[in-house]
């Protein structure tokens, strides 16, 4: 079942937040709400670690899909530094590996990248790119609840006067009619996703002058490969 509330590449008003955010994000804090008052003296008697729970859950939720919304209606362009390709790998890492473990997948980074890959990028974004990426895998994993273990693997190689940045996953995989509108805002194929995440991904990499593709097996695994061009001395 695929939601997109939204016909493509229509604007967005900043004061006309689309219904479907609008309301996920009421829905988590209703939830939110509820949980809170169970906590009230009166109401404990088991399960406050699971209140807790999610509470937190719920919150970040939504604070997650107003991130995804805001990334979307306001971009910025690049504020570009230069960057080695295995520092922009060092400075992801530890929020990369929390986040794949708080899932229960590993994460795998190359050992050894060339030492003299240089990007001129915006850290924050590219970093925001990585991430989603990570997040979108690390769920596609998740919804195979799986008998084999979740992987997500994170490489770098020269191509020309680019580098290929590879994020591979043996999650869920996507299927044919999925593939042909991944990038489009709005398109999810997730109860409470926003769609947004790759909509963004590629705006940000278009605007480093780089590509953004993706390859699927359904039931297998993706593979996304950014190409960015490369700091020529
Ligand atoms: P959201 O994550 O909110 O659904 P995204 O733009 O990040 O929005 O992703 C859009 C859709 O692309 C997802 O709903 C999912 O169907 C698909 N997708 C993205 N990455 C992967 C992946 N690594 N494995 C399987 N499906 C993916
Ligand atoms: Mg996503």
């Amino acid at each position: 079942e695929l939601k997109s509330a939204y016909p493509k590449g229509k604007p967005v008003l900043h004061n006309n937040l689309p219904a479907v955010i609008m309301h996920e994000v009421r829905n988590s804090l209703t939830v939110t709400r509820g949980f809170i008052q169970l906590l009230q003296p009166q109401f404990v008697k088991v399960g406050k670690d699971e209140y807790a729970r999610v509470i937190l859950m719920e919150l970040d939720k939504a604070c997650e899909m107003l991130q995804d919304f805001m990334a979307y209606s306001k971009p910025r362009s690049p504020e570009r530094t230069i960057v080695d390709v295995s520092e922009l790998f060092k400075e992801l890492q530890l929020l990369a590996k929390s986040q794949a473990l708080a899932k229960g997948c590993r994460i795998e980074f190359m050992e050894e990248v060339e030492d003299s890959m240089e990007i001129s990028i915006d850290l924050k974004q590219i970093k925001q790119v990585l991430l989603n990426m990570i997040k979108n895998a690390t769920e596609a994993i998740d919804e195979l609840h799986q008998e084999r273990s979740g992987l997500i693997r994170i490489s770098a190689e020269r191509n020309g006067h680019f580098v290929k940045l590879i994020i591979c996953d043996n999650g869920s995989g996507i299927s044919a009619g999925a593939l042909a509108r991944l990038f489009e805002p709005y398109f999810t194929t997730k109860e409470r996703g926003t769609g947004l995440g790759l909509a963004v991904s590629r705006q940000i990499i278009n605007d480093h002058g780089g590509t953004i593709k993706v390859s699927s097996t359904k039931g297998k695994g993706t593979i996304f490969d950014i190409s960015l061009p490369l700091v020529i001395n």
